[in-house]
């Protein structure tokens, strides 16, 4: 396939926020591509080589893109530099020089989709002393057969600057429309998705299979499965109007969740967003096949903090000391964990997560052996009030967040938050005394004290039905000097030129982020606001949510992914409790 094609395509996308637009794009590239290159196109528009669990990463700094553009183009490096500072983006640049090119060179082979992108996982998979060169002859090599435009989209994903806010759910509408028709089978293409984590594969298989492919697509060991997420509720009264009179309850402990792939001594692990995640767990790797019973098994559980001595769980923040790259063997022993599980997706070569709750858990129990570094998540089955409060006050007790609820008779839905499992916090009883996790979408300088960092920041929430990140307040409280230097480090490679089209909000930021960095917030109110767009329209006319005093807790979410932060539902939730708060209050 020409990489002209795909160029154009990206090109076209780049100009449009809007998400229908965005999909008719997609839709066409998708109708010129051939079946076989289908999935390397839907890895590229996202910016990737293969799916995020891979952790296969391009790497390639600006300075050597600069030295291969010059080389490639005869034009001097001082030049190619000048007109990178006036645009900040180094593929605009490059359009800009190259079509000012003074060297002739011949277009001497074609530059194919199929070329591009082994070459840039050539590039990928380079390391060593001599890698610079090579990666530079490699870029080069490309950029002499690329047009202007083409290098461009050549410079954008190897320096993973091309963001087209391009959401999942887009790219999954765009490919149930091309490959049957209808949009409405994205549910199919969904549940694919869930059960894989690989869009790409999704994409090839609907491309070359149809439907019934999809249909067919069942868990493999050591790829792991999206998450299964829960609502939240504010109270044990909540919890049974929802629940019904019987269900189980378990301690919701304070650790990372950690999804587990055996087969013998193989294990890998994957965090909540799916990253790899074996480095930081060394004793998890050694010490758990010891506690399998069977041939190969996928598990969820949580790893805790403890505390060795009392075997009391400790916060989150604990568990952070082990995220490091050196020493880790001294984090291990300095902070030693156990894992708590809670869950079998897999089990000798079938899938468990169409098997109820019920049904699950005795699996869990019958194939995984405890010992004092694996646990079972303390559970109880509960059928009123005060057998759920008395099971809070245990978990509280013993050093964990509050209970997860959860349906006796349910499947696992994989990649979806649901009411069949439900999370009930301590505080989130009574009134809004409740934290929020919320996405950091823009940032506004500071002053004074704070000048060189962002001094304020923009949050919002999740929309889950439109997948977009709407305005629900700015937050410039709660931030130590030590916090803020952490944030800027952490928010400042996340700068984006344009604003992500997934971004909903007519505040004007002065840089806005790419929606990824999810941080704590506890405020003292939800009000109807004009101008922040969270829940717009849903409680009263051109009014969203905002919240009142927002202050940040110090607790940088590093496991969740953005479209884990709280949701609008979530927000709407909370806004209507505590008018209900007040209101029987008033009466009393
Ligand atoms: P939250 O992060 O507040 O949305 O709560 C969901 C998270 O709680 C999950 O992603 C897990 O990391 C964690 N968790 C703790 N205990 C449990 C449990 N018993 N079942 C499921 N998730 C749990």
């Amino acid at each position: 396939m020409e990489y002209s094609i795909l160029a154009e395509s990206l090109n076209k996308m780049e100009s449009t926020t809007k998400r229908l637009e965005l999909t008719q794009h997609l839709v066409e590239l998708f109708e010129k591509t051939p079946h076989d290159v289908i999935s390397k196109i839907v890895y590229l528009i996202q910016g990737k080589l293969r799916p995020d669990f891979e952790g296969i990463e391009l790497g390639v700094a600006e300075k050597l893109a600069i030295r291969a553009i010059s080389k490639s183009s005869g034009i001097p490096i001082k030049k190619i530099e000048d007109e990178y500072r006036k645009g900040g983006d180094l593929g605009h640049a490059s359009t800009v020089i190259l079509e000012q090119k003074t060297q002739t060179t011949f277009l001497v082979e074609d530059i194919t989709v199929e070329r591009v992108y082994d070459t840039l996982f050539k590039i990928a998979k380079l390391g060593g002393t001599r890698s610079q060169d090579m990666k530079m002859k490699y870029i080069s090599s490309l950029l002499n057969d690329a047009t202007p435009l083409e290098a461009s989209y050549i410079l954008k994903i190897l320096l993973g600057t091309l963001r087209l806010g391009i959401a999942e759910n887009t790219v999954m509408d765009a490919l149930a429309i091309a490959f049957s028709g209808n949009k409405e089978n994205r549910k199919k293409l969904q549940y694919a998705y869930n059960v894989s984590s690989d869009l790409g594969k999704v994409a090839e298989t609907i491309a070359t299979k149809g439907l019934e492919g999809i249909e067919e697509f069942e868990i493999i060991l050591f790829n792991p499965i999206r998450p299964m997420l829960a609502d939240r509720v504010k109270s044990e009264e909540e919890a049974i109007e929802k629940m019904g009179n019987e269900f189980a309850a378990e301690y919701k402990l304070d650790g990372e969740r950690v999804q587990l792939h055996i087969e013998g001594d193989k294990v890998e692990l994957f965090s909540r967003s799916l990253e790899r995640i074996e480095s930081y767990y060394p004793d998890i790797i050694e010490k758990i096949p010891k506690n399998i019973q069977a041939d190969n098994i996928i598990l969820e559980a949580e790893a805790v903090a403890i505390n060795e001595n009392t075997g009391e769980f400790l916060p989150f923040q604990e568990l952070m000391h082990r995220r490091r790259k050196y020493k880790i063997e001294k984090a291990v022993t300095e902070y030693p964990i156990t894992v708590n599980f809670f869950d079998i997706l897999y089990c000798n070569g079938k899938s468990c997560i169409d098997l109820s709750y019920k049904e699950r858990r005795e699996k869990l129990e019958k194939h995984v052996k405890e010992d004092e570094f694996a646990k079972y998540i303390p559970m109880k089955i509960v059928k009123n009030q005060s057998e759920i409060e008395d099971f809070m006050e245990n978990s509280i007790n013993a050093g964990s967040e509050g209970l997860m609820l959860k349906m006796l008779d349910k499947p696992y839905q994989a990649g979806s938050r649901g009411s069949h499992w439900l999370k009930l916090k301590r505080e989130y009883r009574n009134e809004l005394g409740d934290s929020l996790d919320l996405v950091v979408i823009g940032g506004f300088f500071g002053k004074g004290r704070r000048t060189g960092n962002y001094g304020t920041l923009l949050l919002a929430t999740y929309d889950e039905d439109e997948d977009t990140f709407p305005s629900i307040c700015k937050v410039g409280t709660g931030f130590s000097d030590e916090s803020l230097d952490q944030l800027y480090q952490i928010l400042h490679p996340k700068v984006s030129i344009k604003k992500n089209p997934r971004i909903i909000s007519d505040m004007e930021a002065d840089v806005w982020f790419e929606p990824e960095l999810v941080i704590e917030v506890v405020a003292s109110e939800i009000t109807l606001s004009p101008i922040h767009k969270a829940a717009f329209n849903e409680i009263r006319k051109d009014a969203g949510l905002a919240l009142r005093f927002p202050k940040f807790t110090g607790k940088i979410r590093v496991e969740k992914a953005a479209e884990d932060a709280s949701t609008n539902e979530e927000v709407i939730t909370l806004y209507k409790g505590q008018k209900k708060v007040a209101h029987d209050k008033n009466l009393m």
